[in-house]
């Protein structure tokens, strides 16, 4: 299918810089790290990366390899019923390559690994307890798949000793079969955000993220918006969907930064620690410093 519609002239890319930036770029060479902000090359790589106003420098790591066992219709991750088994020895490599990087604030994230018994969770567990040990003072967030809503899973990652419990229910509650794999669904979602809000220790946060741009409409972003704040979760994230292919869904709309910024204003009216909400704002975009920022407030 084509897609119609004209990126608008806000879509733009920032250029990186800084001296933390630059410190940052220079050291992840001696490391063998994969960053999903170099990868998928990401327009706020500049701005995460060089920490803001509070200079907590912040980065998004993916462990268990790059190929999911799902196929959501917004998603460029290659995918395979049988991808090759995790490597035994990634946390270790991973916590200890991130430990001497310079950065403050990690996003460690994954594909979907339905293939494995645990899902996955505990290569995420042991990554984050070797990365805290090493480096108590870095702060982690882990942004975990459904784990199809396995109890046991969610517990296992919560009390882990991360700072931010994320998952992403992608779109608005009407559209997740049209959006996600089949295998998702906005219950099952909003149950691992609150069962993970049960498990992890008092001051974790728990945060989720939507793309607008798939079709949904302003009334239906908001009552899903109260939906998750009604779930427990602390942190809410909007930003523009952009097809990676025209094997993807289309964009229907690309919303205007105002109306970006008036879900925010309504968000942060509902209770939400702190929202970030813009055509070019990735559930990660500089949660480093929006953590800390709300952590003073
Ligand atoms: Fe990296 Fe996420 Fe920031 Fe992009 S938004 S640069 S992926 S941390
Ligand atoms: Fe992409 Fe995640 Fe969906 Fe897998 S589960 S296809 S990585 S969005």
């Amino acid at each position: 299918k084509k897609n119609p519609i004209r990126k608008p002239d806000w879509m733009k890319e920032t250029i990186p810089g800084g001296s933390k930036y630059t410190a940052i770029k220079a050291k992840l060479r001696e490391l063998k790290l994969h960053t999903v902000c170099e990868e998928a090359r990401c327009p706020n790589l500049g701005e995460c990366w060089s920490g803001g106003e509070t200079g907590t420098a912040t980065a998004t790591i993916m462990i268990l390899g790059d190929t999911c066992t799902r196929g959501c219709r917004f998603c460029n991750v290659k995918t395979s019923r049988t991808p090759p088994p995790p490597d035994p020895n990634e946390p270790t490599n991973v916590a200890e390559a991130i430990a001497s990087w310079g950065l403050d604030y990690v996003v460690i994230t994954s594909v979907d690994r339905d293939d494995l018994s645990d899902q996955g969770s505990g290569h995420f567990a042991e990554t984050v307890q070797k990365l805290k040990f090493l480096k108590p003072t870095m702060l982690i967030e882990a942004l975990v798949p459904d784990f199809r809503g396995d109890t046991s899973c969610v517990e296992r990652v919560a009390t882990s000793g991360l700072d931010v419990f994320a998952h992403n229910i992608e779109t608005v509650e009407e559209l997740q079969r049209s959006v996600r794999d089949h295998r998702a669904n906005f219950k099952q979602s909003i149950d691992v955000l609150k069962m993970a809000k049960e498990y992890a220790p008092p001051g974790t946060l728990t945060k989720t993220s939507i793309m607008l741009g798939c079709g949904e409409t302003p009334d239906q972003v908001i009552s899903t918006m109260e939906k998750v704040r009604a779930a427990g979760v602390d942190v809410f994230t909007l930003g523009q969907y952009m097809r990676p292919s025209k094997r993807h869904m289309p964009v229907s709309e690309y919303v205007s930064p105002q109306a970006f910024e008036k879900y925010r204003a309504l968000g942060v009216e509902m209770g939400f620690r702190y929202v970030a909400s813009g055509p070019m704002v990735r559930s990660s975009y500089k949660a480093g410093e929006f953590y800390i920022k709300s952590m003073i407030d």
